[in-house]
């Protein structure tokens, strides 16, 4: 796309040319390609669907999508009949593309019998419209409409709104969905106070896991003083099972982009930065060449939408530390420096990046801004909780049937995210805990299943659940090794600036070490939690101060199995392996 988008009716020039690529009047067929999908064969199923069309003589193009959250189905392939319907296949190979699409040459026939839902339309959330598609003729008894799968019923696509939907490369379907609608009313149409009360109504809260109230972090940055100030995307994901940022940014890197522009004309950046780990080179690729789309439409760079305003966006690849999510050492690391947290105050709305106001929030908080924007406070306002409004995203992984990308209100319980959406336990087997709201919340028992999914822990009410990771554990994992794991993966990940912190995780690894391997005693747990106090107290950032909470949560939840290691020195769940099982 080259044409240079300067008002309303140039966006709704290229709506139209997206629309055209979105729904073409030829056979279409959608293959998965963000990582999840490429992991488990995408690519050989996209070159079975093109090798199928030449040697069929089919008309029709093949093209790709992001991650529309069934990861467990993976490879997807979707056929979308121009004024038809559109099915979706999952689990494909390239024997199942050919068989498939020689199946529609021969006679349009969809082999609904592989498939495993229809569409009855999408839904574009940052317009509120709607593109229906037809059913399928002759629909098999038994095929499921693809919103009334238990896995997508409860589900609200806010922030993963065109994942899944849309060639992530291609900006054209993007604007046709909505994007940049946002942008346009902010820059043209509203102050910077203006756009920064309507996210206070929102009450959109950081989506990274500290839940601070993005207009009230906007709004001291713009009060701070200075010429210069920046906006930074955190996109360094690295807790244990959690994807949720790397999808978005593979499948919707517009949504992330537009954020940043109307935060930054909030705030009065011209200048923004995505800090994005290496180990996400799908994710960095798509977003570059959304940039460089951005550019050529005039969506970044200068006097953007003719609005005088001017704004940059440029990637910083990380090396894959842990505590580069942590935002000061993210700052840190930006400017060319080791990834080590600052202390705080004073906080990067007041000294950020160079010292400047800098606002800094996550890939999902950035995506989550447009549709505030395009819909108005009051529609997000009113999903959610009465203390945490909107949607966010979790990653549904380990022992549940349907493992994928989940968005959802917050307040649903944990037992609907389990049972509903994930389908129960792998096998039927007993759930032991959740992994739930990140590594350092370590693990909950299912007692804790009919608590509300909340950004605030409320005793018996709701659990916090952090950066959206929930990881569910069968009767066969051991918590004593799971504790053990946990640490590990913090003093790994420690950047070792502060003693509490540093020589603190080596004696918790090592007393983990000796209560799985058989040597550990009561005093060893007396000790462990008289650390975890001093580390809490004396580190200098939230690692070291959360990390033994990985420990001592899964200690108090599962006392009695850590006691048979230390009392019966055996393990119930047989997993470590120099303790007998009893
Ligand atoms: Fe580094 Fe840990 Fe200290 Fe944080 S608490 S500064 S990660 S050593």
């Amino acid at each position: 796309m080259n044409q240079h988008i300067h008002t309303a009716e140039d966006l709704k020039g290229v709506e139209a040319a997206g629309l055209t690529t979105l729904y073409p009047n030829r056979l279409k067929i959608v293959v998965g390609s963000a990582s999840c999908g490429i992991a488990v064969g995408a690519g050989a199923v996209e070159a079975a669907a093109i090798a199928a069309i030449k040697e069929l003589g089919l008309d029709a193009e093949v093209t790709r999508t992001g991650c529309i959250g069934f990861c467990s189905q993976e490879p997807l392939l979707d056929l979308v009949v121009p004024n038809g319907p559109r099915i979706s296949y999952g689990n494909m190979t390239p024997e199942k593309t050919r068989s498939l699409l020689s199946a529609y040459a021969s006679g349009k026939d969809l082999r609904l019998d592989m498939a495993l839902a229809w569409f009855a339309g999408e839904e574009y959330i940052l317009t509120g419209e709607s593109h229906p598609y037809s059913p399928p003729e002759n629909a098999v008894a038994g095929l499921p409409e693809w919103s009334s799968l238990a896995f997508y019923r409860s589900q609200k696509k806010v922030i993963l709104r065109n994942c899944g939907s849309i060639n992530p490369l291609s900006i054209s379907e993007a604007i046709a969905r909505g994007s940049y609608r946002g942008a346009m009313t902010a820059l043209t149409g509203m102050t910077p106070e203006k756009v920064i009360e309507e996210m206070t109504k929102s009450g959109l809260r950081g989506r990274g896991g500290a839940a601070f109230p993005t207009g009230l972090k906007w709004k001291f940055a713009s009060q701070a003083s200075g010429e210069t100030k920046y906006v930074v995307c955190n996109a360094d994901e690295g807790e244990p099972g959690s994807y949720m940022d790397r999808t978005v940014l593979e499948g919707d890197p517009h949504a992330v982009l537009e954020g940043m522009l109307i935060g930054a004309f909030a705030i009065g950046a011209r200048e923004g930065f995505i800090y994005v780990r290496s180990e996400y080179p799908l994710a960095i690729d798509t977003l570059q060449n959304a940039i460089n789309d951005a550019e050529k439409a005039g969506l970044l760079g200068d006097d953007i939408l003719s609005s005088g305003w001017s704004f940059r966006v440029k990637i910083r690849v990380g090396a894959g530390a842990y505590i580069c999510g942590e935002e000061t050492a993210l700052l840190e690391s930006i400017e060319g420096h080791a990834g080590e947290p600052r202390s705080r105050p004073p906080f990067p709305v007041t000294e950020g990046l160079w010292g400047k106001p800098t606002v800094v929030n996550n890939v999902k908080t950035w995506a989550s801004v447009a549709p505030i924007l395009t819909r108005g406070a009051g529609w997000y306002a009113a999903m959610g909780t009465e203390r945490t409004k909107g949607t966010t995203v979790f990653s549904l992984e380990g022992a549940v049937k349907n493992a994928g990308l989940v968005e959802v209100p917050f307040g649903i319980s944990l037992r609907e995210m389990i049972y509903e959406i994930g389908g129960g336990v792998i096998g039927d087997r007993p759930l032991k805990a959740l992994q739930a709201g990140g590594a350092a919340r370590g693990c909950i028992p299912p007692s804790m299943l009919d608590l509300a999914i909340d950004m605030e822990d409320r005793p018996g009410e709701s659990v916090m659940i952090g950066t959206g990771g929930i990881i569910a554990l069968d009767d066969s994992a051991c918590m004593a090794d799971m504790a053990r794991f946990l640490v590990g993966f913090f003093l790994d990940e420690s950047c070792g600036k502060c003693v509490p912190c540093r020589e603190g995780l080596r004696q918790l690894s090592g007393i983990m070490d000796r209560i799985c391997g058989g040597s550990g005693s009561e005093a060893d747990l007396v000790l462990l939690e008289r650390l975890a106090g001093t580390m809490k107290a004396a580190a200098v950032c939230g690692l070291g101060g959360m990390a033994p909470g990985a420990v001592l949560a899964t200690l108090q939840n599962f006392r009695p199995e850590f006691e048979k290691h230390i009392h019966d020195k055996s393990c119930p769940a047989g997993v470590c392996r120099c303790l007998a099982k009893k």
